[in-house]
């Protein structure tokens, strides 16, 4: 199985590859084309003024209005044929160094955009290789707890851990359903339903949540300022601190803590989430913002996911004219700032 996607990776590659190399040899070859046109239009302008020159010379001659070559390059006749050929010289130049800065600019953007549609296209693909693995586990978990329970007697507290362990993977899905939607909506159209929201309550009910599903982890609540309601969307909002919640948990490796604060900032809310975990290269800090996008190696990425939640983040916050800052924690770990406006609140 794994050969066989190596394989196809090779063919998309060598078939990708060829195409550019095509490409490349095309521009290549219009490139040593359009020199070598110019290069003989030069010449025959060239050609055409000596020839025109020397018959006016022996036209000038034949009239005795000259006796030297002196007097011919002096007389107006010639000079006005000389203007006609430098005017063409520098005609053809400037056509020339215009044809070829509209090539390299005309090359370049289609390069680029043809760049992103193969990261997008790759992105989409990862994507859907995710989300098959996303789907397909929790189902089969559920399947098999169901399954073990309808087949064996089991002792109570058996039953109740099969059951426990259905739930959670039932909300997983939920939760990856979700974040399905609102991806979808946000791509649509996604109008904020504005009503008071207490970050301050949503922040403790997420801990509390937190606390029960992960208790290996150690999780930090810290609540500060009077005023931590703001016009908001709390179907956004919850989205927002589930996903930067679920990946700190997520990608915590070896860390112990995960942070969680809210902060009254000027006319803004602070939240403030903070993990002591595998942290975001520098480089990576803007992209994992994107759609689809994953750190790393689809192939070499230990943790499953989608690309979406961080994605989700971004554009809710942006829908409440809000900003989402990546940050590193001392000495290691991530840091999310999200900055909310109060809005209208009354
Ligand atoms: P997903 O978690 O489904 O891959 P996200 O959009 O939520 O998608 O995150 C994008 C990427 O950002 C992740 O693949 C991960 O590499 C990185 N990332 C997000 N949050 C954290 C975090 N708290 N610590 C380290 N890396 C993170």
């Amino acid at each position: 199985m794994t050969n066989a996607k190596g394989g196809f990776y090779l063919y998309i590659v060598t078939k990708v590859s060829r195409l550019r190399l095509f490409t490349l040899a095309i521009i290549a070859y219009m490139l040593l084309a359009f020199t070598w046109w110019s290069v003989l239009l030069f010449l025959k302008n060239q050609d055409a003024f000596d020839a025109k020159a020397e018959l006016l010379q022996i036209g000038m001659v034949a009239e005795q209005r000259i006796q030297n070559d002196a007097q011919f390059f002096a007389s107006d006749e010639y000079q006005e044929l000389y203007n006609v050929y430098h005017r063409q010289e520098i005609m053809i130049l400037g056509e020339g160094i215009v044809f070829i800065i509209t090539l390299v600019l005309g090359v370049y953007l289609v390069n680029r955009s043809y760049r992103r549609e193969v990261k997008l296209a790759r992105q989409q693909r990862n994507f859907l290789l995710s989300i098959t693995h996303e789907l397909k586990s929790p189902i089969a978990g559920i399947k098999l707890s169901l399954e073990t329970i309808k087949k064996r007697v089991l002792p109570d507290n058996m039953r109740v851990k099969l059951s426990d362990n259905a739930i959670g993977e039932t909300n997983r899905l939920t939760s990856l359903v979700d974040d399905l939607l609102l991806s979808a909506k946000l791509d649509t159209k996604y109008v904020p339903n504005m009503e008071p929201v207490d970050l301050g309550v949503l922040a403790t009910e997420w801990t509390n949540r937190l606390k029960i599903k992960y208790p290996e982890v150690n999780f930090q609540l810290i609540l500060d300022g009077e005023e931590l309601t703001i016009l908001g969307d709390l179907y956004g909002l919850n989205s927002v601190l589930s996903n930067l919640l679920e990946n700190s948990i997520k990608y915590l490796g070896t860390g112990t803590t995960v942070g969680l604060g809210v902060f009254e900032r000027d006319k803004n809310v602070l939240i403030q989430v903070k993990d002591d975990g595998l942290g975001i290269p520098k480089d990576e800090k803007k992209r994992v913002l994107k759609k689809f996008y994953r750190v790393g190696n689809e192939d070499t990425r230990q943790t499953k996911g989608t690309g979406l939640g961080l994605y989700i983040v971004s554009e809710v916050v942006q829908a409440h004219h809000g900003k989402v800052d990546i940050e590193d924690n001392i000495p290691r770990g991530t840091v999310f700032n999200i900055c909310l406006p109060f809005g209208e609140v009354s």
